[in-house]
């Protein structure tokens, strides 16, 4: 029997608010010490009111126009009713039947056996809840720390558009990039800021229905999501290989250090939480002007900067990919072309309009510019555990920099010098190339000199170049380079021994 694969996600999204969803408390405690940004609303103390965070509202609003979902202009916040030492009230604000946003689509893209595939995904909904609390294990006790309860989550749910565990992970990574584009959430999953919960179900191949389904937890990595759903898809599919797919809806928890699921709890219903509206809350009402004004605040998305990457700079799908996944690396990169792009105009070897410069020498610059920030750049960041806006390095110094590889004056050690010096000091690339004495000896005269000179003093390779052996000249070339201290441009040399060599 051939089957398919049907699966849906629930995520949960912690806003990058100051403050907590109903209260004024600081939203940074997970920062702080234990039970510090507390107040008796957060708390549950009874008698207390809690108040609608706007930001958090502008935050969720701008995922889900994002995400292409539709803003409801009158939502309602709801009680879901259950009793946990990390839910002090005895229930969780959050919204039921009148979430914030519905029925948004996503396109994804990615790389499949190298070949670019894309999809779209049908969202849901998009609503606004407040945190729980976090458990956490002293000893052989559990304790509670409240500062996280109350923070104010986004909960996204996709329609099960997902066909493979492939598909969900690479929403969740595009979800992620969105997410930071837009400055909502550093939607870290290490530290919980992204949560994912996976609903996988199977059918037969061609039918339509949805049998029972597995809700898997505990999932805190991209690889754990994928890792899970292809863990239970094989444990599916041997189910309906012996019969029968699953007979009812369970809950499962995924564990990493055996890669597998267990079984949990029985999965409530909605009816067991007994949602209803919340009396202390008004419904949460917004004017299409104010929708119309986040809608245009969005900025470019990620997915779109991409494409446009690829057809103004002629970067490959990867190579756009890796360049955009950090909008601030986006931007970094961007400014530097931009510089660089000008750089260009002023140079004396290049003639025509601008537009017909960077037609002709505009590949190479960005070929550049991309090669030395993804290698070399990258490198010295992750060396020093630094961000691109936390280093020394500006946009302006690096196309400087690159400017001086792409005419030749400085060779590539000299270059890795000078941009270990950059990082460090932050200083101008021609500055360094000067008071380190890096420029590259590119005056024919003094070259010629060190040609004759090795020439002269390597009698037998001159003589096994001569009888054909000609690629010598390599050899040639690295004594030059050396007795230059790596100074000498090699272009040049080559030509000088080429000529030299068969002039005797
Ligand atoms: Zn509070």
């Amino acid at each position: 029997m051939q089957l398919e694969t049907i699966i849906g996600l629930e995520i949960h999204i912690q806003l990058s608010t100051a403050s907590k969803m109903f209260c004024s408390c600081s939203n940074a405690g997970e920062d702080l010490p234990v039970n510090t940004t507390v107040c008796p609303i957060c708390l549950g103390h009874p008698g207390t009111l809690p108040t609608i965070n706007h930001q958090a509202v502008e935050l969720g609003a701008k995922l889900a126009l994002a995400l292409g979902c539709k803003i409801q202009l009158v939502s309602e916040f709801a009680r879901k009713n259950y009793f946990y030492p990390d839910l002090p009230k005895g229930y969780q604000i959050s919204q039921f039947d009148k979430p914030l946003a519905k029925n948004g689509q996503v396109e994804i893209v990615w790389l499949s056996d190298k070949q670019i595939v894309s999809k779209q995904v049908g969202i849901e909904r998009l609503h606004l809840e407040e945190d729980a609390a976090k458990n956490f294990h002293f000893q052989d006790k559990t304790l509670v720390d409240y500062n996280r309860g109350g923070t104010p989550l986004a909960e996204i749910v996709t329609q099960p558009d997902f066909r493979s565990a492939e598909e969900a992970r690479v929403f969740l990574q595009e979800l992620q990039k969105v997410a930071r584009y837009l400055e909502v959430s550093q939607a870290d999953m290490e530290k919980g800021h992204l949560r994912c919960d996976a609903n996988i179900s199977l059918r037969p191949l061609g039918e339509v229905r949805l049998y029972p389904k597995t809700e898997i937890k505990n999932l805190n990595s991209f690889k754990a999501v994928e890792k899970a759903l292809k863990y239970e898809q094989i444990r599916q599919t041997e189910l309906w290989q012996g019969g029968q797919g699953p007979k009812f809806s369970s809950t499962r928890g995924w564990s990493e250090a055996k890669g597998e699921t267990t079984e949990q709890r029985d999965k409530e219903e909605s009816a067991d939480y007994r949602y209803f509206p919340e009396p202390d809350l008004p419904p949460l009402v917004l004017s299409e002007d104010q929708v119309e004004e986040w809608q245009a605040r969005l900025g470019e998305l990620p997915q779109a900067r991409s494409k446009r990457f690829m057809a103004e700079y002629g970067l490959g799908f990867a190579e756009s990919k890796i360049v955009t996944d950090d909008k601030m690396v986006a931007e970094f990169f961007e400014q530097a072309v931009s510089e660089g792009r000008e750089w260009l105009t002023t140079l004396e070897s290049v003639t025509g309009s601008k537009e017909e410069i960077w037609r002709n020498n505009g590949r190479k610059l960005v070929k550049l510019i991309y090669d030395w920030l993804v290698s070399e750049v990258f490198k010295h960041l992750n060396a020093a555990g630094l961000s691109l806006s936390e280093s020394k390095l500006t946009p302006e110094n690096f196309a400087e920099f690159v400017a001086l590889v792409y005419e030749g004056k400085i060779n590539s050690s000299a270059a890795q010098i000078i941009l270990q010096e950059m990082f460090t000091t932050g200083e101008d690339p021609a500055w360094i190339m000067k008071d380190k004495d890096l420029g590259m000896v590119d005056n024919l005269a003094d070259l010629a000199d060190l040609v004759v000179g090795i020439i002269q003093t390597n009698p037998e390779q001159v003589s096994q170049y001569q009888s054909g052996k000609t690629n010598l000249i390599k050899y040639f070339v690295g004594l030059a380079m050396k007795e230059s201290n790596g100074k000498a441009n090699p272009e040049i040399l080559t030509k000088l021994f080429t000529d030299h060599l068969s002039s005797k």
